[in-house]
């Protein structure tokens, strides 16, 4: 009897991603493989996002396709899962009645047993609207069938606590909750054992890692054994230390594993951003050199309506530490153009500090509005579209100017990179990532797989990528497979 198969199709971020990718472990456990055609998958998977423009529109859109499809193949299955599921369920119930299984971001876990019981009685619909504080709330806690074989992420901490008046991301991802200190380095040796050489940490907000385990240690305070799973043998060790470890011992942590060669991690907030993360950043070798740090907006009167919690110039000091104590630190930010009420004064500054911190790379974005947010009420304030395309295209210009002066600034240098893979735009040449997590592009007279370790020259720069001349293979990757998640 042949397999059935499954596709997955993910929106959004590499928090779902990562759910993706536990999904995927979740159904091959339970007996499926991957599809080669996705059109012809048996079970269809959509991974929403609602965080990013028209993602209804495009969710209902490839619904459309799926309901002409699972007419003319009625033993095809879909499954709706991620924020937009957690935020639209009914909305998505009442349209989309042939979806067999709508379920939201904190009971990804139960992907399966939802499947196996829409089987039995029709359309299932399960959101939790808070997450266990237990071990399946963490996409890295189960089976996981990862994308790629060399790199992992690990999912540290789940929701936010923070209250952005743009985000919907406090609303469908509840409350912050941090995996437990010692889970989290097991589960790294795990994965260096596994051949992983490569780790991004995730959380909303990483960097306030460990803030709840304070409570859950202090209920806990006399059990040794529960110390030791909340904070880990490595963190208790000396008596003298702090109640809670913080991001920069899961860092320090985490880097020492062995095998463990390139420790990345997204997203930290600038309010969170403390000096012993900087001096782990600094210390640990295997912690890369770059750092996102989202700025939002240049304008104080913007970061106080936008409750971000710090001002321009407590940014760049924040920056500026940074750069003083990490050596050779990329930097990249996101930037949002229009939040309601931004003046011509306002937008000047973000331009200002956008210049002043000359990054490596920006994510810029023209603000639009998301159902459920605070800014989204303040319609009275909205600014003209057109007013808001010129702005975006000053920031665009500045952004990309500091980019490619910090890219040309390293042609002549010699970069260890991970190979990626063939590249997208020239089937001769090869991607891979530097340290400062820039693309590079470079020849091969023969085949590396995706995770081998090279050195590169840098010949060439543009505003988003690196080109160079393969210097030495320095390490082979120990394998590699890939499933056909895609992202959208
Ligand atoms: S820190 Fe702000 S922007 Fe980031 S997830 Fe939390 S609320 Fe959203």
């Amino acid at each position: 009897m042949t397999a059935r198969t499954y596709a997955i199709r993910t929106f959004g971020c590499q928090m779902n991603e990562h759910d993706s990718e536990r999904i995927a472990g979740l159904l091959e456990a339970d007996g499926l493989v991957p599809a080669v055609d996705t059109d012809a998958a048996d079970v269809v998977v959509l991974n929403t996002c609602c965080i990013r423009e028209n993602a209804d529109n495009k969710l209902y859109g490839t619904l459309g396709r799926l309901k002409t499809a699972k007419e003319e193949r009625p033993g095809l299955e879909i499954i709706v899962s991620g924020c937009l599921a957690q935020n639209d369920r009914e909305e998505l119930q009442r349209r989309a009645g042939h979806v067999d299984v709508i379920l939201g971001t904190h009971n990804v876990h139960r992907a399966v047993e939802l499947l196996h019981q829409s089987r039995e009685t029709g359309p299932v619909l399960e959101i939790w609207d808070e997450a266990l504080e237990e071990a399946e709330s963490f996409p890295s806690a189960l089976a996981v069938r990862r994308e790629i074989d060399y790199s992992a992420w690990v999912s540290i901490q789940i929701g936010c606590d923070n209250t952005c008046t743009y985000c919907i991301v406090p609303s469908v991802r509840g409350r912050e909750l941090s995996r437990p200190f010692g889970e989290l380095v097991a589960e790294v040796r795990r994965l260096a054992a596994d051949g992983v050489h490569e780790i991004t940490l995730l959380g909303q907000n990483v960097n306030s890692y460990g803030r709840d385990l304070t409570l859950a240690r202090r209920e806990l305070v006399d059990d040794t054994d529960a110390d030791i799973e909340i904070a880990g043998t490595e963190w208790t060790g000396d008596g003298s230390r702090r109640i809670r470890p913080l991001f920069a011992d899961l860092l320090t942590a985490v880097s020492s594993v062995e095998g463990i060669e390139r420790v990345r991690f997204t997203s930290p907030h600038p309010k969170d951003l403390r000096p012993e993360t900087i001096a782990a950043m600094a210390t640990n070798d295997a912690v890369c050199n770059h750092l996102h740090l989202p700025l939002q907006s240049g304008s104080d009167a913007i970061l106080t309506a936008m409750h971000r919690g710090y001002t321009a110039e407590r940014y760049l000091e924040k920056l500026a530490a940074a750069r003083a104590g990490i050596f050779d630190l990329a930097v990249s930010t996101d930037i949002i153009v229009g939040f309601p009420g931004e003046s011509d004064e306002d937008f000047e500054r973000t331009l200002e500090v956008a210049a002043e911190a000359e990054f490596d790379l920006a994510f810029t974005f023209i603000f639009s509005p998301r159902d459920g947010t605070v800014a989204a009420t303040h319609t009275d304030r909205f600014i003209d579209p057109e007013i808001v395309g010129a702005r975006y295209k000053r920031l665009h210009t500045v952004t990309e100017r500091s980019a490619l002066a910090k890219h040309r600034a390293r042609i002549g240098r010699v970069e260890e990179v991970v190979v990626e893979g063939v590249s997208r735009r020239n089937e001769q040449m090869l991607s891979s990532r530097t340290r400062q997590n820039k693309l590079l592009h470079f020849a091969s007279a023969s085949p590396l797989r995706p995770g081998t370790r090279a050195s590169v020259l840098v010949t060439d720069a543009g505003a988003h990528y690196l080109s160079g001349e393969l210097v030495e293979v320095l390490a082979a990757p120990r394998h590699r497979t890939r499933i056909p998640v895609s992202a959208g």
